[in-house]
Parts: C-alpha cells; structure tokens; sequence
C-alpha cells in the first residue's frame, strides 16, 4: 500500500511551486479577467448593437464634456443664472406668492378645532383654484371622479382609518379584503391558482418585480451579475427598480411603426445574465401594445421571467375582448392576448388606482405562482423587535386604502368595468379615427388598442408641442412625450363627455401652432430642450431636480 506521506506532500508542494510561481499566477489571472471582460463587452455588443454602443459612448462623452465645460467658471455662472431663472418661473407657477398667503411652517402652539381645519382647506383650494379636474380636461390623473364612488370609498376610509395590515390579528376583516383583492385581479387576468400582492402603487409593483426576478436568479441559477431587458416604451419604473436593486438594463428599440419591441433585437440582448423580459399592454407614451406572445416564447424558451406591465392596461385590457373590442377596427387597433394564458408571461403588475377607479395609492403585482413570489418577500428572523416579515417595501400599511380599494371593486363588478371600458375605448377610438380623417396636419402613432391615444405632427409647419401648449391654454392637462415628439390623452371616465371639445379644441390648437407659436410653453420648452443637443438632457435633468426641490417648498 502507497501511503502519502508527509515528506511526499513537502516534495510534491517544491515541485508544484517551481511551476506556479507568482509571476505564473499574475498571468493566469490576467488572461481570466481579460476573458471576462471580453466576454461582458462581446455580450454588451451584441445586446446594443454596433450602432446603439456608439451612439451610447458618443452620449457619454458628451455628456462627460459638458459637465467639464459646466466646470469653467463663466459657463458655471451662465447655467446658475438660467436655472435660477427656471427656478423662479417654476416656483411662481407652484408656490402661492404674497403677504395674504398663510404659512404653516410649525406646529399651531395650540389644537385646532375640526371647524377652522375644514375652513382653511376650503381657504386654501380657493386660493390655488382646486378643484381643478372638474371640468375633466385632463390626461388620466382622475379615472372616474363620480360623487357616488367618492362616497362609498370614504365611508370605507372611515371605517378603516386606523387599521394596518402589518397587524392581521387587530384588524382581520382587512387582511381579508387585501387577499380578496388579489385574488379578484388574478381571475381577471386568468390565473386564478397564482398569488400575488397588493402595493401603493404601480412604481411598487414593479419595483418588487425586479427584486423578485434578482432574488429567484440569484438563488435558482446562481446569477450575481443579472441584467434585464426593457423596451423603449416601457415605464420609468422598471428602470428605477434596476438602480434600486443594481441590475443593468438593456433598452431596446420599438418599431417606429407599429410600436412594438424589435423582437430579433430582444433576442440578441439575451445572455447567461439575463433575468427578466419586459413587455406592455399597455405602454405609457403612446398606448401601443408589445407581442406578449413572442416575448412569452424567449422568455419560455431561456427560462427567465417575463413581465407584462399592465399597470395603465388595469381594467381596461382585461375586457377589451367582452366588450366585443379586441378584434380593433378594419385591421386598426387589435388587441393581442397578454395575460397569463400566453406562454412564459410569469407576473403581471395591474393598477388598481388607473382604471380599477381605486383611491391612489393602490396597485397589485400577480405572479405565476406562490414560490416566485416568496422571492419578494423581506424576512428578517433576528431583528431584536421580532421576527420581521413583510410583503413589499412598507412596514405598516394603510388599511383604509385596502377597504377603499375593495369597496370600489364591488361597487363596479363586472358590469360597471365592462361599461367603462366600452365607453372609454370608444371614446380614444372616435379621437384617434378623427384626427385620421379630419386633421391631415397629425398622425396617430402606431395603432392603440385600449385608452390612450398619442399624436404627432406630420406638417413640418406644425410643432405637436406647440399644439399641446395651445391645448394647454383650452385647460386641458395633456402629456408631452418625445421619440418623436407627440402628445398624449389617456382617456377616462371624464372624458367621454368631453370627446367633442376635446375634437374642436385639437383643431382649433392646430390653427394656434401654424399660425401663431408661442414657443414659450410647457411642453415646447421642456421637452424641445430635451430633444434639441446633446447638451439637453442632462439640462432636464438638472431642472427635474429644481422642479423636486420646488415640490417641498412650503
Ligand atoms: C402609471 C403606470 C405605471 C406606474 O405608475 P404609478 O404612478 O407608480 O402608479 C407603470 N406602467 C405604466 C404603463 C403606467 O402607465
């Protein structure tokens, strides 16, 4: 019997060390990390493209020269004197100005009676014109706005104004209800054995998604580096939750036509990372739905997640097809199916505050299955206040916004979701199919299917910002967007009525942006300065901040 003796192990080690010296190993080492790093900037390459990692390292150069040049004491004075300028105007449009104006800026040293609480409310809406959504001249921000529902769903929030789910024991009736309502949207959705969540919003939801897909790609295929894949179109909030949550996100390009995301370029973008697809129906811009089912299928066919942000879609989509919608008019406006019948979709975030007529504050993330979504949970069992256990971001939780939300669920039913879908869709419908045949000036972009309806300008003498701006001036609260410059209406309950001003408004708006442009408005200034140089963007987004400062300024 050979036996390894320790001489033997001492010999072999001498041996084994003549071979990897130090200067052997700092090789090694260094064609590892050349090979890694190699393989990151091969799979960047081909998720980006040729022409997308130029045009992104153009971008950041740029935007690393402007901020050298912003360094130089001139340009630094001129950039504050104009931001400060900026500041004021922002400022006089959301801070009330003059000695009549009270501040609460401390605590009153003494209680207030209900009556004077309930007086300078009534003050201070007067003062800065609110209500201001009454006349319904808006883009979403109020969905159905009727006395009846705002009734019911405060009755609910009086009931409940105390109650907190975090203590399920104290207040069982809204654990109950916040189950319910997650388990009213998965039939809605079709998947009535998944599981999912209640959060304070659509952000949230999302948010939570991303940390889900991080969670379960770390623990299932051991991935540290995780990188997800969102079209262009997509929501702010799924790039939020990448830098919340450290993942990289590749964006990918819509079709100028149809809207949708480049399927080939999702493809390409995918690598060992890769933890998540994103698709919408539908998207916020423009309203425009992605092919859930060929995202399903790569999302099926790699195993990783797909999310079908539906948060606007709410409980729109979901009836399309029973209002006898979904086929579209003559080829325009189809809707494809989205929901957890497609192949590979494993969540779905809906917002209960959009077209579920909830009080704000409101959403729910659905998943598969109850184990993908124990990847969202936060459990901690050595806290020394407990064993914390929590389902999404907050602790404590409003209770009264559950109540509301599932009293304003029972309110509607079937039926009143049914009827407001119909009469909404048919409202974006009647705007987009007019502006068709009688606005030769716009263009409808892509094809919409469900509430929102976006328009640019095919008229080189016509600015769509400035027709927006001129809307503006008619009291309608729209949304600018860019790539290509358009503007939006997510139609709700309140606009149905007003589709007919809404219509002569636009003409009339068109006329204003031929003849006279202002130039100076919101959107033409704002979102023109995002588009016009390189220099833009990070200008908007030093005036984003201003504006978040301004926000906060009693
Ligand atoms: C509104 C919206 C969201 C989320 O927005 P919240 O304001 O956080 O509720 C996400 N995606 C789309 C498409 C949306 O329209």
């Amino acid at each position: 019997m050979y036996l390894v003796s320790r001489r033997n192990v001492g010999a072999l080690r001498a041996r084994l060390n003549t071979h990897f010296t130090f200067e052997n190993t700092k090789t090694v080492l260094f064609i590892y990390v050349v090979l890694i790093q190699s393989l990151k900037a091969s799979r960047h390459l081909r998720a980006r493209g040729l022409t997308g990692t130029a045009r992104e390292f153009w971008r950041w150069i740029s935007h690393h020269v402007i901020m050298l040049v912003l360094r130089l004491p001139a340009a630094r004075k001129k950039v504050q004197i104009e931001m400060d300028k900026a500041k004021m105007g922002i400022e006089d449009k959301l801070v009330p100005k003059g000695a009549d104006v009270t501040r609460h800026l401390s605590l009153p040293p003494e209680g207030k009676s209900a009556e004077w609480i309930l007086q300078e409310m009534v003050k201070m809406d007067e003062e800065m014109g609110n209500p201001g959504w009454k006349n319904g001249k808006l883009s979403g921000a109020v969905y159905h706005g009727g006395d009846e529902l705002q009734k019911i769903i405060v009755s609910a929030f009086e009931r409940y104004s105390v109650s907190n789910p975090l203590h399920p024991d104290v207040f069982p009736a809204i654990r109950k209800m916040d189950a319910e309502i997650v388990a009213m949207c998965l039939r809605l959705y079709n998947n009535p054995n998944g599981a999912g969540t209640t959060t304070s919003g659509g952000t949230e939801s999302i948010v939570m998604a991303v940390k889900a897909y991080r969670d379960w790609a770390r623990a299932v295929k051991g991935i540290t580096e995780p990188e997800m894949i969102v079209p262009s179109s997509g929501h702010a909030a799924f790039d939020k939750g990448a830098a919340y949550m450290g993942i990289k996100v590749h964006t990918i390009p819509i079709d100028p036509e149809t809207r949708k995301v480049d399927i080939k370029h999702v493809k390409r973008a995918i690598n060992g990372n890769t933890i998540l697809l994103v698709g919408s129906t539908v998207n916020f811009p423009d309203g425009n739905q992605d092919d859930i089912v060929a995202l399903g299928a790569l999302a099926a066919s790699y195993n990783i997640g797909l999310h079908v942000d539906c948060c606007l879609g709410s409980f729109i989509v979901p009836y399309l097809e029973k209002a006898g919608l979904a086929n579209g008019e003559g080829g325009e406006y189809a809707l494809s199916p989205f929901d957890f019948r497609v192949r590979g979709v494993t969540s779905i975030s809906c917002d209960t505050h959009k077209y579920g007529f909830a009080p704000k504050g409101s959403s729910v993330i659905m998943y598969k299955d109850a184990a993908l979504r124990t990847y969202q949970y936060y459990v901690n069992p050595d806290w020394p206040g407990g064993v914390y256990a929590s389902p999404s971001l907050s602790g404590s939780r409003p209770g009264a916004l559950i109540a509301g939300t599932w009293a304003a669920m029972q309110y509607l039913g079937s039926d009143g979701y049914l009827e407001s879908c119909r009469s909404i869709v048919t409202c974006a419908r009647t705007i987009a199919n007019t502006i068709k045949s009688s606005i030769p000036e716009l263009y409808i972009i892509g094809s919409p299917p469900a509430s929102v309806v976006a328009f640019g300008s095919r008229d080189p003498s016509v600015n769509v910002l400035e027709v927006g701006d001129a809307m503006g001036k008619r009291g309608w609260h729209l949304n600018g967007i860019s790539g290509p410059p358009a503007v939006h209406i997510a139609c709700t309950r309140l606009t149905v009525p007003l589709v007919d001003t809404f219509i002569a408004d636009l003409k009339d708006s068109v006329e204003d942006a031929k003849t006279a442009p202002g130039g100076k408005g919101n959107m033409v200034q704002v979102y023109g300065l995002g588009n016009s140089s390189v220099v833009g963007p990070t200008m908007v987004g030093r005036l984003a901040t201003v504006f978040l400062d301004t926000m906060y300024k009693a």
